[in-house]
């Protein structure tokens, strides 16, 4: 026996199930001490008889959670067999470290799970016989009164494929009626792989030929090949919308391709539409597929399995698709890397960005971030040469970007008007609809409106659960948006009886009303969360504006995302300051971004645009900035800010948030885990808190966070990790919840 503590490395032998608690315990023999690591692949023996399987080393450590005598040594590590499910696990275990969660819950995250689900099947019935025949056919059908395939053929005709369920439910056709017509050969009816994304169904008409690169997109493109030569740094592409980065995504994509390497293509949830794909599989036809977040798992490791036998080379997708298991992952690209929907909200709640960064590290492969509003902390890495910068400084044709106007709302009340829009902007509406030209007003909102409030004694109404105020519908219904709790308007003040209680602020609705009080005759579409949560409703409705069957589009900050609308002229921002006085540090960046991507709107066609910011602070940098669309400028101002408070980029914030049913216990519990923190904190750190969060209980559970400052990064990951083992080896910390965000 050694002097050495023995050592034991946890194996999983099946990774689809990705499950610690499915690992077992294996001895580490002093001969391949220095070969296992986390991730590598191993032979051990397994079950009862002499048999032997590969397996993935998952954890080490010294305890053996059995009789030792009864642990089996590791046979040994195959030479040379690093797959991807090692990077994976590698990847899952940099996620844990960093962002604080399971394990298991990090493997979960990477690894797609097989689920033995049953095989979902559609079947399908379709038209055989060509159209005239079917006419003719149907017509001495309808003779006969035969009103059974009468409904079948008309339906058929009309679309030509439908569900069988709907043929046997809705158009109540029997079993035997399809059979007869299917032995004549009028229709089939044959099952369609639910399995299967709808890319794989229709293979693209003419692949289109490259574009020629202006000099600008071709120096940007060039400067990025030379930057992978060298020290292959992250790159960021700042340019502003219709600068052609999606051109240069696709150059850079080819010579990666070209080299047998696969690309991961990730963009904003909202913005995965077929519209988007479409211009990806004109160019790379059937190497282009994607994923999507309504996938089950089922359908999701299905995909994944394609992708690792090398179906398909590019996967465009949400920021789960950073996972997918590529052979030879070559290069991954963020479009619009600002986006918060690149941050998971559950646990490890990672981000995307990062952990790209990561998972190139362990591939060896390139990473490239591109928006036209790129985030501070990138930016910020970039002014520190961590990030290599490339600008797109002209719209492709030099198209211009519109002109703004701010029109400052206080004058606006000071000269009487009350409406929710200024009397500059009600008139260049009215011109847009003279010249049958398109209008977008955006309000960054959702609902009827803000909330109610009695005016005599200030009382806010609010949910009994979430400490956030109630939202008035027009259903005449008050409801909380956190919870779904929902009473009927109130008449009274619930406080002092008064009447004089009502709503205030704008939502989407209320435009719309007002807007139709403006300009009767006007056609006018809004999108807001509401009018968008059934399936297909966002498209629909965007469809529906772009074919212009309106005049107006009202919306929240879903209609600024990426999408173009040749005939819009104007655009209307109602309210800037809505998003600019919550309580996040980062509230005056996203103001930034959003106006920026507002404005960028109009005038994306032939005509020339125009837009109208509306405001109570004009003169607030962000604001300022955002009319002029000056990035530095606005840039310069929010980094001196960020400093002077020690943010991130300028610092890094840890935010430990708690939760329990009971908030004396929480307070308590937090008080102790500031105290325990300072014991261990550097010259530099600062901790703030705990104080109740912005939203003080949800579901009748209270919530308290505390801030940790730390300018050194790897200082803040150890602090976070003193507190885990704190809080875990604590009874005080008892049926709480606790969750990390780290520079969210
Ligand atoms: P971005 O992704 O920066 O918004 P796009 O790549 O979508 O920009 O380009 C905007 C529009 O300009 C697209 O319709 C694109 O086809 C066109 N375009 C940009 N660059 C070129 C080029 N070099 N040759 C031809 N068309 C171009
Ligand atoms: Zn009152
Ligand atoms: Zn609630």
């Amino acid at each position: 026996m050694s002097l050495e503590k023995e050592r034991y490395a946890d194996v999983i032998v099946d990774v689809t199930q990705a499950s610690m608690d499915r690992s077992y315990q294996y001895r580490i023999p002093p001969e391949l001490e220095n070969k296992i690591r986390i991730g590598c692949v191993v032979r051990i023996p397994f079950g009862n008889g002499k048999r032997s399987a590969e397996g993935y080393v998952l954890n080490i450590g010294t305890e053996p959670r059995i009789a030792r005598d009864r642990i089996k040594p590791i046979l040994e590590v195959p030479e040379n067999r690093v797959t991807i499910e090692s990077k994976l696990i590698e990847l899952a275990l940099w996620m844990k470290t960093t962002y604080g969660s399971s394990l298991n819950n990090a493997l979960k995250t990477v690894l797609p799970v097989r689920e033995k689900e049953k095989h979902a099947v559609r079947e399908e019935v379709s038209l055989v016989w060509p159209e005239k025949k079917t006419r003719l056919l149907l017509e001495q059908y309808t003779r006969r009164h035969y009103a059974a395939k009468v409904r079948l053929l008309t339906a058929l005709l009309k679309t030509n494929e439908l569900e069988k369920s709907y043929v046997t439910g809705t158009l109540k056709i029997t079993p035997e009626s399809l059979r007869s017509l299917e032995r004549e050969g009028v229709i089939s009816v044959r099952s369609a792989d639910l399995t299967r994304t709808p890319d794989d169904l229709q293979e693209p008409e003419e692949k289109e030929k490259p574009c020629i690169l202006t000099a600008e997109q071709s120096r940007v493109c060039n400067g990025i090949l030379r930057e992978w030569e060298g020290a292959n740094r992250p790159c960021l592409i700042r340019g502003v919308t219709g600068s052609g980065k999606t051109l240069v995504y696709m150059d850079l994509m080819e010579k990666v391709l070209k080299e047998g390497r696969q690309v991961i293509l990730l963009i904003p949830e909202i913005a995965l539409s077929w519209q988007n794909v479409k211009r990806f599989r004109s160019r790379f036809g059937n190497a282009v597929t994607i994923l999507n977040s309504k996938m089950s798992k089922g359908e999701r490791y299905d995909q994944f399995e394609r992708l690792k036998k090398g179906e398909a080379q590019i996967v465009i997708g949400p920021r789960s698709a950073l996972f997918t298991p590529f052979p030879k992952l070559g290069l991954i690209i963020i479009d619009e890397e600002q986006e918060s929907s690149y941050r998971s909200e559950n646990a490890p709640r990672y981000d995307a960005r990062e952990t790209a960064l990561e998972r190139a590290r362990i591939e060896n492969a390139h990473v490239v971030f591109g928006s036209a509003t790129p985030s501070v902390d990138s930016v910020f890495r970039c002014r520190e040469g961590r990030y290599a910068g490339f600008l797109l400084e002209s719209r492709y044709g030099n198209a211009d970007l519109p002109a703004v106007h701010v029109e400052d709302m206080r004058e606006e009340l000071r000269h009487g008007n009350r409406s929710i829009l200024s009397e500059a902007l009600r008139e260049a509406v009215k011109e847009r609809l003279e010249r049958k030209e398109q209008t977008i007003l955006f309000l960054n909102r959702r609902g009827y409106s803000g909330f109610i409030s009695c005016r005599s004694c200030g009382e806010v109404i609010k949910c009994p659960h979430c400490d956030v105020s109630l939202t008035f519908h027009t259903n005449g219904k008050l409801v909380c948006h956190y919870c779904g709790y929902e009473i009927s308007q109130v008449s009274r003040c619930p406080s002092c009886g008064s009447p004089y209680i009502g709503g205030f602020r704008a939502g989407t609705e209320k435009v719309e009303a007002e807007l139709h009080r403006f300009f009767p005759e006007a056609g006018i579409i809004r999108m807001d969360a509401d009018t968008t949560r059934k399936k297909d409703g966002y498209a629909r409705i965007l469809r529906s504006f772009a074919s212009g069957e309106a005049d107006i589009l009202v919306g929240t900050q879903m209609i600024v995302k990426g999408h173009d609308f040749p005939r819009v002229t104007l655009v209307g921002v109602l309210a800037a300051d809505l998003s600019l006085f919550v309580s996040d540090y980062r509230a005056a960046e996203r103001t930034y971004q959003l106006l920026v991507q507002a404005v960028g709107r109009a005038g994306r066609g032939d005509l020339p645009g125009e837009a109208y910011i509306q405001t109570y602070h004009p003169d607030h940098y962000s604001i300022r900035a955002a009319a002029k669309q000056d990035y530095d400028a606005f840039y310069d101002e929010e980094m001196l800010a960020r400093e002077m408070m020690h943010y991130p980029p300028a610092c890094n914030l840890l935010a430990i948030h708690g939760s329990c049913a009971d908030e004396q216990r929480l307070v308590v519990a937090m008080g102790h885990l500031k105290r325990y923190l300072i014991r261990n904190q550097s010259r530099d750190t600062v901790i703030i808190g705990p104080a109740p969060e912005n939203i003080r209980k949800i579901q009748d559970i209270y919530r308290q966070v505390l801030y940790v400052k730390e300018p050194d990064e790897e200082r803040i990951i150890r602090l976070r990790r003193l507190a885990e083992k704190f809080i875990e080896i604590n009874s005080g910390f008892n049926r709480m919840m606790f969750q990390y965000d780290l520079n969210a």
